[in-house]
């Protein structure tokens, strides 16, 4: 956290009012905005961005790794939903129905939906695709030489949200799904675990976001899933956000959508199938794992420009020597690569002052603020600012270095947000047997006041449904995930796999698992 006696960009800060703060970094940085429609938002230019670079990172690992992207119907028929029992019951309550196909007038002149024109069976809007997409599927799949059928989807859904927050929990969200469909149970098992793992390596090395991974507990699980994984993230409050999951459907949702093959002995089977998502909910955990009092901290490998670069004009007689040096700089890092794209560098040339330029930028969160002045100009040199490090990463850089240094600084940045990141993670992971310390750890001390604290307690938990309720009922901890692959680089994850007794009734445990406070 910055200590310079100055007022921060950002009011309040995080200390302050951390999901106040929130709000004000997705504004200052012109992120996105919510919509005439309640619960929609408006993604702005500056936030689709990063989320184009998301998709684009993603989307090359999906196809490395096998799978096809496709394209489904927005509408799902009721009937489909129906079809699985346990994935009905979960999203019943968060849908929205289609049930008219056109308007007429009303009896006050307003338009009303025409009672002539009720669908026969209404229509949602796709929550998630399995139904829809295991009908595909069932035509598709005939024999086992069609298996593994990998496929992906980039698209919006609706979930019906009462509490909605700007990327964290919006009605309608950007995401992807991936959907397959495999011959045995092992294969599918692989593809979960290996899906889960593409999450993981995209958490960590484009968004510098540890993460911790393992299974649900069987509440937590998707709605019809045989198995549910996660990546579970710390925000800077220490509350747990969920990343991305990777489902494994066993043969639930082949047999409610008849995805049958014949085998290389002529006998019929149920494929296994498998889903996997990420939405643009991760803009938000990016936002929340580095953002400072200042505003936006990106990542270089994420960022829509990785550098930002403006003239600082002190009379005439340099101006265009200035602007001439200020081009050449931008030509000569675009030229530069850095984590497989080219360098992006923007000009700003705009007639605001130099002042308004950087706090701009600062809020905006460009990894690099390159300015040239006169006396750079003459001393052929380039002042250039690390985000992340605020005033203290100043560096005055020879024009004729800056592609060379340019890509150096980026992977340095990356390096240290990860860094400082996991450092933050660990130093507020405990492992916990005592119940008073648990309470203790995930009770505020200022009641009324807006207060960060607890973290991840890695205590143990004997299995028991009524025991992950009841704390979650006291205390609105849940349990994240049981932590069976490590926590790369944690201290506290030595302690993983001791066994001990359940935190609330002292039954015996195997392992220890992750309880947090979440998004
Ligand atoms: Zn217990």
């Amino acid at each position: 956290m910055n200590q310079k006696a100055r007022a921060s960009a950002i009011r309040p800060t995080r200390v302050e009012d951390y999901a106040e703060w929130y709000q004000q970094v997705v504004r200052a940085a012109d992120l996105a905005e919510t919509s005439a429609v309640r619960g929609c938002m408006v993604i702005k230019p500056w936030g689709y961005a990063i989320w184009e670079n998301m998709q684009r990172v993603l989307d090359r690992r999906f196809k490395e790794t096998g799978h096809k992207n496709a394209y489904f119907p927005l509408f799902i028929p009721l009937s489909f939903l129906a079809k699985e029992a346990e994935h009905v019951e979960g999203f019943a309550k968060e849908c929205a129905v289609v049930t008219h196909h056109r308007l007429v007038a009303g009896p006050d002149g307003g338009l009303i939906p025409d009672p002539k024109a009720q669908l026969e069976e209404p229509l949602i809007v796709r929550p998630t695709s399995e139904t829809i997409i295991g009908a595909s599927f069932a035509q598709w799949v005939k024999s086992y030489r069609d298996l593994p059928l990998l496929i992906n989807q980039w698209a919006n859904v609706v979930r019906w949200e009462l509490r909605t927050r700007l990327f964290l929990r919006t009605t309608e969200f950007l995401w992807q799904e991936g959907h397959t469909a495999h011959a045995t149970d092992t294969e599918a098992r692989e593809e979960t675990l290996r899906m889960l793992d593409v999450y993981t390596e995209f958490a960590e090395q484009t968004m510098a976001m540890p993460v911790i991974r393992g299974p649900k507990t069987p509440s937590e699980r998707f709605p019809g899933a045989v198995d549910t994984y996660t990546i579970e993230a710390m925000m800077q409050d220490r509350k747990a956000l969920q990343a991305g999951t990777s489902h494994f459907l066993g043969q639930k949702f082949a047999e409610s959508s008849g995805i049958r093959f014949t085998d290389a002995a002529g006998q019929l089977n149920l494929a296994w199938t498998t889903s996997w998502g990420v939405s643009t909910r991760l803009v938000g955990a990016l936002i929340m794992a580095h953002s400072d009092d200042d505003g936006l901290v990106l990542p270089p490998r994420i960022a829509p420009a990785h550098a930002v670069i403006w003239p600082v004009f002190r009379g005439d007689e340099t101006r265009e020597a200035i602007l001439e040096a200020i081009h050449g700089i931008a030509a000569g890092v675009r030229a530069e690569h850095f984590g497989g794209r080219q360098i992006e560098v923007e000009v700003d040339l705009r007639d605001n002052s130099g002042g308004d330029k950087q706090w701009e930028w600062i809020k905006k969160g460009v990894p690099l603020r390159i300015e040239v002045g006169p006396r750079d100009l003459a001393a052929g040199t380039a002042m250039v600012t690390r985000r992340d490090l605020g005033a203290a990463g100043k560096e005055s850089i020879p024009f004729a270095d800056l592609p060379a240094r340019i890509p150096v600084l980026l992977e340095q940045i990356q390096a240290d947000m990860f860094a400082r990141a996991l450092a933050e993670r660990d130093a507020n992971t405990k492992a916990i047997d005592d119940r008073a310390e648990f309470d203790a750890f995930f009770t505020p001390q200022k009641p009324n006041k807006p207060e960060i604290h607890g973290g991840f307690a890695l205590s143990h938990w004997c299995g028991s449904p009524t025991c992950e309720s009841t704390i979650k009922d006291k205390l609105k901890v849940t349990i994240r995930c049981i932590p069976t692959y490590g926590i790369a680089g944690a201290k506290a994850a030595e302690r993983i796999n001791e066994a001990g007794k359940c935190i609330v009734c002292g039954e015996a445990s195997a392992q220890r698992v992750v309880f947090a406070k979440s998004y």
